[in-house]
């Protein structure tokens, strides 16, 4: 079993939800519940409620695999749906970066049921990051019937928007290969949830399923916004992952070569 990392970037910025989507209110009133619960202190809170200024985590993420000598993918959203706000435009800078550290990037879909909004994103995203072959998950991880069928017309190489135990299956030309953890579902309301050893057990648990069910590929998906202080039980869990992962000699790898060692399988 080899290790795919993956990030979804939902956000750039916190300016690019003012007057735009309920980003900013939903923060103030989860944190004020989990304050008042006794989940949070109030450093904590106060920290959070700061609206202003960057909300992304690449530099972090960046200085991250580099200091562990390790390449990941980001999916960036080329439209807007479902608090996913800043101009598509905006990530190209983060794409250009991205691709010069030799990581690889792909599309956080916003359409998946209407194809002129599928072709619309897939075209922006190629010609922002000038790739010819890239893959996709949507925001949400929204799926429809025909999703699968029309991001396969669309060219995209792979789909990875489904959240399961699961080996990597075909349709057409197109690979599917599921994600087999992510930090939103893998407690219970993940950015309250301070109990790190819940976390930790909770990854045991998915990583022994992961073995027993003999997936050659351990999709992990974490939300770069998290890689912060803000967030510092998610953020020294995904560290923990790494050196976890790192301790027990798993390979890492990126979807598009998983894709091209899949083609080459007789799966
Ligand atoms: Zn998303």
């Amino acid at each position: 079993m080899k290790i795919i990392l993956s990030h979804d970037v939902d956000h750039l910025y916190w300016q690019e939800h003012y007057f735009k989507d309920l980003y900013a209110p939903s923060t103030v009133f989860r944190n004020t519940k989990g304050l008042l619960k006794g989940d949070i202190e109030l450093k904590l809170y106060f920290k959070r409620l700061k609206c202003w200024g960057r909300l992304h985590r690449l530099p972090e993420l960046i200085t991250f695999y580099n200091d562990y000598n390790i390449k990941a993918n980001f999916f960036f959203g080329m439209n807007n749906a479902l608090g996913l706000s800043y101009n598509y435009k905006q990530s190209k800078q983060w794409i250009d970066k991205l691709l010069d550290k030799k990581h690889q990037v792909g599309v956080h879909g916003i359409a998946f049921n209407d194809k002129e909004s599928i072709i619309i994103e897939y075209n922006r995203f190629k010609e922002l990051s000038g790739l010819k072959s890239f893959g996709i998950r949507t925001h949400y991880l929204r799926m429809a019937k025909n999703t699968h069928q029309l991001f396969e017309t669309q060219n995209y190489i792979f789909d990875s928007s489904i959240e399961q135990i699961k080996k990597p299956f075909k349709l057409n030309a197109m690979w599917i290969i599921p994600i087999s953890i992510m930090e939103v579902t893998l407690v219970n309301n993940a950015q309250l949830n301070q109990n790190i050893e819940l976390w930790k057990a909770n990854t045991i648990d998915r990583l022994k399923l992961s073995e027993k069910e003999n997936i050659p590929y351990f999709v992990v998906n974490f939300h770069d916004l998290y890689f912060s202080n803000n967030f510092p039980v998610i953020k020294q869990w995904y560290i923990w992952l790494i050196d976890l992962l790192k301790s027990k000699n798993y390979q890492f790898i990126n979807f598009e070569d998983a894709v091209v060692e899949l083609n080459q399988s007789s799966f």
